[in-house]
């Protein structure tokens, strides 16, 4: 038998997101409440803001560019308080939204926004060079690309998004809002390995993100922390320190902030005192947040210096937390931290942590959201019962209809019986918590951002000295996060030696977006292990970094 929620399903409503969150009647809050704002320079946007802001863009978009139905916009750019309206406007038009990690070298970007047929890339001043390149080498014309944020172009070549107005014979008749198809037309397209292989583009229908965003709200009602407050405002406040590219800040914080009417303090990128100073400064009720934030909180001597009374509870998700951190967040700030679990492919939250559960820390990743049923099984897809440790497959309206461009993948992505093979390993106890143990798929997570072994290994592959390579997960306990770690068989009559390894370390580290350098070392062996038809067995690699970081 699957595992079911502990919670009757709910009502997911066929419709668009901008349905969803701009034509409804039934808001309890008032169209001024001020939604999204930046903790750094006080800019915000009301509700009504963001909806005439993206109405204003999506026309301009419509009668400039042509943009219509289908068409995708990709996003460059770190957490900003212009980012949604923006992305909404390209909702309004009847397109979806490829955001992509503002760190990506310009190759990275390139290999995104061509796979996803982007038509143009919204980004900030400081990061246009990498930008320029990206659409040069993929032959999207310059003036696709369009500012947010604060700066303009000084030389006035790079238009801002709120420079992209409606013109034209049509300019004074607003059609409208592009009316799509919920189930099928997507609202997002945002990158992940998956279980094998090079990134690929995750499809997230209307549909997959509305339900996530209902699912959520219900959740968090149950827990009784999420409430906006109705009409006098004096509701819960939450701080987006994650970013808005990832699945995880987007949905869990940038679309149902909007939707439920929490405030959302922006912060650009992840530093430690402006997240407690925002905390202090807001009165800020909950986060959602990665492990290092975690790590940050339960450590670092900064932490001390504020006031973080208002927290009422923290959300940890996106890569495993340890024991020892939560306990220490807790005896230093009386800060319940609870765990929350999905996937890019799962629009993303697919368990939470319910607060009558929360006792300093069980390990658990929560229970199943509303809609969603989920099975343990074995190597065979034999269903396991409970307590026993095998893959988890789930089905629900979250869950994506597959990657884009690869319907070669769908039989290895789903089972015969419609479930999404999650790659990650664990099982649920008789109470319906579920606890993630282990991963069967290659993906490594660096502070829980995606690192595909097979993009890794390609390059290392590309180097001069380098015969094979492969590229597992070790785990950095200082940074309380896995890293990529590279086992090379180098050409005959290279030396092996430390020099060697730094080299080669560089060369790649230079070739790559932050998160992907390998922080975990280099290793010369003699061989990579395959098996007899040459497939590689990570796994022996893999027990081999555990043995090896034990040792130390
Ligand atoms: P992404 O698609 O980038 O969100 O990555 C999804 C993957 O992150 C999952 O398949 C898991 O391997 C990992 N992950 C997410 N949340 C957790 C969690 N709470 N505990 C352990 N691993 C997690």
């Amino acid at each position: 038998m699957p595992v079911k929620p502990l919670y009757e399903d709910i009502h997911i409503p066929t419709v668009d997101l901008w349905t969803y969150l701009f034509e409804r009647r039934d808001k309890p809050w008032s169209d001024d409440k001020e939604i999204y704002i930046d903790a750094g320079t006080k800019r915000s946007y009301t509700w009504s803001q963001v909806k005439n802001t993206a109405v204003e863009f999506g026309r301009g978009l419509r009668s400039q560019w042509g943009f219509k139905k289908g068409d995708v916009l990709g996003f460059f750019t770190p957490n900003n308080v212009d980012y949604a309206a923006v992305f909404f406007g390209v909702h309004y038009v009847g397109g979806a939204a490829s955001t992509a990690n503002p760190t990506y070298t310009a190759k990275e970007l390139a290999f995104q926004m061509k796979d996803s047929g982007a038509k143009g890339i919204v980004t900030q001043l400081p990061m246009l060079p990498v930008v320029r390149e990206a659409a040069r080498t993929i032959g999207m014309p310059e003036d696709h690309i369009i500012l947010l944020g604060d700066e303009r172009d000084p030389s006035g070549r790079f238009k801002h998004f709120t420079e992209i107005k409606h013109t034209g014979l049509l300019g004074t008749f607003n059609t409208g809002h592009t009316r799509v198809d919920p189930k099928k037309d997507l609202a997002f397209l945002v990158y992940s390995s998956g279980t094998t292989g090079l990134p690929k583009g995750v499809q997230l229908t209307h549909y997959n993100i509305v339900a996530n965003i209902a699912q959520l709200e219900f959740v968090d009602r149950f827990n009784g922390l999420y409430h906006s407050g109705g009409l006098d405002g004096q509701g819960d406040k939450q701080l987006a320190i994650l970013p808005f590219f990832h699945v995880y800040g987007l949905t869990c914080i940038a679309l149902a902030g909007i939707r439920m009417g929490l405030p959302v303090i922006i912060l650009p990128k992840f530093d430690i005192e402006k997240a407690c100073q925002a905390i202090q400064e807001y009165k800020v009720t909950f986060a959602s947040v990665p492990p290092p934030v975690v790590l940050a909180l339960a450590k670092h001597p900064a932490v001390s210096k504020y006031d973080l009374s208002s927290v009422k509870f923290m959300n940890s998700g996106a890569a495993p937390l340890g024991r020892d951190l939560v306990e220490m967040v807790w005896d230093r700030l009386t800060i319940p931290i609870m765990q929350g679990y999905g996937l890019s492919e799962t629009a993303p939250t697919l368990t939470k942590g319910i607060i009558c559960d929360w006792k300093r820390y069980n390990g658990s990743a929560g229970k199943l959201l509303p809609n969603i049923e989920a099975k343990i099984v074995d190597l065979d897809g034999n269903e396991l019962s409970s307590g026993q440790e095998g893959e988890l497959w789930v089905k629900g309206p979250n869950v994506f209809p597959g990657y884009l461009n690869r319907p070669d993948l769908q039989e290895e992505t789903f089972s015969a019986g419609g479930y999404f093979r999650t790659g990650d390993i664990g099982y649920f106890d008789d109470k319906g918590n579920l606890y993630i143990t282990d991963r069967l798929k290659e993906l490594i997570k660096y502070k829980g951002f995606q690192v595909a072994p097979a993009e890794l290994e390609g390059i290392l592959q590309g180097h001069n000295n380098i015969a094979d390579a492969c590229v597992i997960p070790a785990h950095d306990r200082e940074r309380e996060t896995e890293v990529p770690r590279a086992y090379l068989v180098l050409k005959p009559g290279i030396t092996r030696d430390d020099a060697k390894a730094q080299e080669i370390i560089l060369w790649l580290d230079s070739r790559v977006a932050q998160h992907k350098k390998l922080r975990g070392g280099v290793r010369f062996i003699d061989e990579i292990p395959k098996n007899a038809s040459g497939k590689l067995l990570r796994r022996v690699l893999k027990e081999r970094a555990k043995a090896e970081d034990r040792a130390l």
